[in-house]
């Protein structure tokens, strides 16, 4: 149960109505936000919504056990903005993230880094910690790949962004700015939890096979925890179409538009596994109103140690990155 306290509750209202659960032995979190907001696990069904209605302070009360609410328009209307340092997520922004898939060497980064920040990217991708199909394959650098990520952004002052697997390796990322949760651990609920615990921005991918719904429950665990700042990304879902790696499904763009207060972005790299269509799917998910991109770029994708088939070269970046503000510019979008 979720009850939402009014813009003008007295500490003493909200204190009684935060006694009355904890001498029901119900667990709470309370949500500071323009107004307190306190969230009941109630799995026994024990508190009466009616009771809680009539309580001085309260302004509603509702029932969420089995869709998302934090993560709703019914919660805020107005679109949310996530700021990570001067980059801003959300309503009139426009971010582009680009950088390898994987973290090869402080070289390989540096090289990247100033070509992708050149032609208007904003802030800087790199995984070190790979989730990999293939025991066999690259698994990634680790905590000096992460170093490597942490080095680039400071030297070309840009914000950077890692793929975390574990609850484990939170304090690893204490100088990653945004710390991306992928597909495959989009329902890793011990990971939401424990991410839910820090400030820190949160980009939750969408899972492999997850719908919409499931997606912004996900978002929920980590809005419910007490942190505020998750950013959407589509990635494209599995299918029965085997030419594309996963087929993008930019539709989930205006419906989360339509759901929910949170930034979402698009994934065109992992949705395609060609490089060919990512320039294609890039600009379509600009047209449909998602607020950025995270692009796979590497200086050799030929070379490249993952993902290589559907990394961007520099100079098709930049081509990407010319069509791109084309499109921003009539949507009035702001390149962030
Ligand atoms: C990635 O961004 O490197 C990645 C592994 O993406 P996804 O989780 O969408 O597959
Ligand atoms: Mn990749």
């Amino acid at each position: 149960m979720i009850i939402k306290m009014k813009e003008n509750a007295t500490v003493s209202q909200i204190e009684h109505v935060k006694n009355i659960i904890k001498n029901r032995n119900c667990t709470l979190e309370e949500i500071k936000d323009n107004a307190i907001t306190l969230i009941i696990n109630d799995s026994n069904e024990f508190l009466e919504k009616d009771y809680f209605e009539k309580l001085d302070g309260v302004k509603e009360v509702c029932y969420a056990k089995k869709t998302f609410y934090l993560a709703s328009r019914e919660y805020k209307k107005e679109d949310t903005i996530i700021k990570v340092k001067n980059v801003l997520f959300g309503e009139g922004h426009f971010v582009v993230i680009a950088g390898p898939c994987s973290i090869e060497s402080p070289e390989q980064m540096n090289d990247i880094t100033k070509e992708v920040k050149k032609y208007g990217a904003s802030v800087l991708r790199g995984g070190a910690y790979k989730p990999r199909t293939s025991p066999y394959s690259f698994q990634g650098l680790g905590e000096n790949g992460l170093r490597m990520l942490i080095s680039a952004g400071i030297e070309n002052d840009m914000p950077v962004i890692s793929e975390i697997t574990s609850e484990t390796m939170i304090d690893e990322y204490k100088d990653v700015d945004i710390i991306q949760v992928g597909a495959r651990n989009m329902q890793n609920f011990s990971l939401l939890k424990a991410l839910s615990k820090i400030d820190k921005p949160i980009l939750l991918k969408r899972g492999l096979s997850a719908t919409i719904e499931e997606w912004l429950l996900s978002a929920e665990y980590i809005l419910s925890g007490g942190n505020p700042n998750v950013i959407l990304c589509e990635r494209g879902i599995r299918t029965f179409e085997p030419y594309t790696r996963n087929t993008l499904d930019l539709s989930s763009v205006l419906v989360v538009k339509q759901l929910s207060h949170l930034p979402v972005i698009v994934d065109p790299s992992h949705s395609a596994g060609h490089w060919q269509m990512v320039e294609g799917l890039s600009l379509a998910a600009a047209s449909v109103g998602a607020d950025g991109l995270m692009i796979e770029v590497h200086n050799n994708p030929s070379l490249a140690l993952s993902d290589g088939n559907q990394s961007l070269k520099i100079d098709r970046f930049k081509d990407t990155m010319d069509k791109i503000k084309k499109i921003t510019n009539i949507l009035g979008k702001e390149l962030s």
